[in-house]
């Protein structure tokens, strides 16, 4: 069976030689806008690019502003300042996550607690999260307090597992009832819809990530969704070492950030931008080749939840069992074929094993027996 899959893959992506998990495409304007940007200069932190990214992505998201920022975690960790996370804090969000949803939360003084994902969508379960907080928060004066120890829950960061949308809705209203910031960690699911409306839209803030391996790169980079003027100017500010607009005066009047893209990065960003739709189609197609071929094997592929359309950042398969999973991950690595277990639930880490945390049992049964497929855009 393992064989099968294996020239299955090569057939697909076409090569004999060793096929990566996801490689950035380079087919538009990258390396015009590239040379420009160094002949003008503004290789770094002023440039028209930036604000070219981030008007275009905005649009892309029908959002109303964007801040463009060096990484996603960057964005995170913005997203959650700006949402009001401070030390001692509690956030919420899903074990089954890559270790950046937790490291921004952290660095904030923060704390995170765990709650499970559903099995429809990888994403946060809102049963889970209703359950969590009906047993250990009380609604007080506009704010959710955990019972145990009286910290403050600030936000709920909910994410889109490898591009397909979670229950953002339901998740929504729950955050709505209990006073609650919701921060959407989107990552991984830029062009993604629920009932047509972006992901990354849905919370207070969305954090995206432009990271080499995303659905578009920028290099690194990341860039915070908001709602307003207001929002969008705050977040300029914290990004930019919180300095005062004058002439010559270097005047600062907060701790702050440099988490600002530089420009050579967002030339790169427009250039990638503009074919994110032929990505989506591509990597579409690509889903749509895999499923047929999963339909007659003994593993489930993982579909995008109804009501939704994925940009289908990775395919994603579920074993039967871990033995199953361990095998087929030696021999397509062996065979020269990237083949990826899911990572390590963040509650299973050291630095995060004394988390809160709810029943975690889809993200453990999950976590044994989910596999990414290569899932690069043809070219
Ligand atoms: C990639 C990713 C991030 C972080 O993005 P970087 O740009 O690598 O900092 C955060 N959360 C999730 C779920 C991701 O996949």
């Amino acid at each position: 069976m393992h064989n099968t899959l294996i020239h299955f893959i090569r057939d697909v992506f076409n090569t004999k030689g060793s096929i990566p998990l996801h490689a950035p495409f380079f087919g538009g304007d990258e390396k015009s806008n590239l040379v420009e940007t160094i002949d003008s200069t503004f290789v770094s932190s002023v440039g028209a690019y930036v604000n070219a990214f981030e008007s275009e992505l905005a649009d892309y998201c029908q959002a109303p502003y964007s801040v463009a920022v060096v990484n996603g975690t960057a964005a995170l960790q913005t997203a959650l300042y700006l949402a009001g996370v401070r030390t001692n804090d509690i956030v919420i969000t899903q074990s089954l996550t890559f270790v950046a949803t937790c490291n921004a939360i952290h660095w904030l003084g923060g704390e995170a607690a765990f709650v499970d994902v559903s099995m429809e969508t990888l994403g946060m379960c809102p049963i889970s999260l209703v359950a969590f907080l009906e047993r250990h928060c009380e609604y007080d004066n506009g704010q959710c307090i955990y019972k145990r120890t009286q910290q403050v829950v600030k936000a709920v960061v909910p994410m889109h597992t490898f591009g397909h949308p979670a229950d953002i809705e339901a998740l929504a209203s729950i955050c709505e009832t209990w006073g609650i910031a919701l921060v959407e960690d989107a990552a991984e699911s830029l062009g993604s819809t629920f009932k047509g409306k972006s992901l990354g839209t849905f919370g207070q803030y969305g954090a995206l990530s432009f990271n080499g391996n995303k659905i578009i790169t920028t290099g690194g980079g990341g860039a915070i969704l908001c709602k307003n003027e207001i929002a969008y100017k705050k977040i300029k500010h914290f990004t930019t070492t919180a300095k005062v607009p004058h002439r010559f005066e270097f005047f600062h009047d907060e701790v702050a950030c440099n988490f600002r893209m530089p420009n050579l990065n967002a030339a790169l960003g427009c250039a990638q931008l503009a074919q994110l739709n032929n990505f989506i189609a591509n990597k579409r197609e690509l889903a749509a080749v895999y499923e047929d071929f999963f339909s007659e094997a003994p593993y489930t592929f993982v579909k995008e939840p109804e009501g939704c359309v994925s940009n289908y950042w990775l395919n994603a398969i579920i074993c039967k069992d871990e033995n199953q999973r361990n095998s087929l991950l030696t021999s397509s690595n062996d065979a020269g074929i990237m083949l990826r277990p899911v990572w390590t639930p963040m509650h299973l880490l050291p630095m995060y094993a004394k988390s809160i945390q709810g029943p975690l049992d889809n993200t453990e049964w999950l976590a044994k027996r989910l596999v990414n497929l290569p899932s690069s855009v043809r070219g």
